[in-house]
């Protein structure tokens, strides 16, 4: 991964942390994107600890186009190109259908869906003009089925699964590579939990999701792997 441009979203804690610290192993460039800088600041010192060869930090919502739109800019004028966009921030609320509002319904289809697209959209000319790059996204295994008082969550992972599966398609022949992972219940601050809970104690850690996506992004030019699905033992599908 040394010389590679690796931006991740979400990566202020949870599996965007864990990712952003598996390719600083690796030597790459990171640019560590979320909402709040002192949590962003944390995970920038861990990242230079681990190895990477430099890290940007930016504050950006990536519901909002003008923050998006700033940046890229500031990625693209200080590394010149992005190798790997990690889209992994996003947000859920589990609630039966009929106590969800408007506003739970509205931010997890602003973030999960809207931000993963504009953030896709913003790297993908920058790729193509390469002819190479990685778009992964961390979908959820609820992306290709669905489980009571999840409904707008998992509309919103379907949305990531069908995106993802016809942008494959658009820009695979030019040299990218669009991957999902789909993780089963991960032991992280999702949904405003704790990270670290006695009930999690046999979810997938952060780190089981890292290491699948350092595996698709570790697979030859010619090696295209377009979904991998992870469950605790302790979870059936
Ligand atoms: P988490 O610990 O809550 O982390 C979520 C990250 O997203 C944080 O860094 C948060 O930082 C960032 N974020 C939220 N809204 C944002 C926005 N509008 N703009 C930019 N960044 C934003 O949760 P996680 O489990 O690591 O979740 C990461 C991904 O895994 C999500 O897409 C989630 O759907 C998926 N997933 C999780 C599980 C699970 O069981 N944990 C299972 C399957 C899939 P700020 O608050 O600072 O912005």
């Amino acid at each position: 991964m040394e010389d590679k441009v690796v931006m991740i979203t979400g990566a202020s804690r949870g599996i965007g942390e864990a990712v952003a610290l598996e390719f600083a192993k690796r030597k790459a460039k990171i640019v560590l994107v979320a909402r709040t800088p002192e949590d962003l600041e944390r995970v920038r010192g861990r990242v230079l600890d681990a190895g990477a060869e430099d890290v940007l930090t930016i504050t950006t919502d990536i519901s909002k186009e003008e923050e998006v739109e700033v940046m890229l800019d500031v990625t693209l004028s200080r590394f010149g190109r992005v190798d790997i966009l990690v889209n992994n921030a996003g947000v859920g609320y589990f609630k039966p259908v009929v106590d969800t509002t408007l506003s739970e319904w509205q931010t997890m289809f602003d973030v999960n869906v809207t931000g993963l697209f504009l953030c896709t959209r913003g790297v993908l000319p920058k790729m193509l003009e390469q002819g190479s790059g990685h778009i992964i996204n961390i979908s959820s295994d609820v992306g290709r089925r669905t489980i009571a008082g999840g409904a707008g969550y998992c509309a919103t992972k379907f949305a990531v699964q069908a995106f993802a599966d016809a942008l494959r398609k658009e820009v695979q022949r030019q040299g990218i590579k669009v991957t999902n992972i789909l993780p089963g219940m991960t032991d992280t601050y999702f949904a405003n939990s704790e990270q670290g809970a006695e009930h999690k104690r046999d979810w997938l850690k952060a780190e089981d999701i890292a290491r699948a996506v350092l595996y698709a992004a570790s697979q030859p030019p010619g090696v295209l792997v377009d979904d991998i699905t992870l469950h605790p033992m302790v979870q059936e599908y």
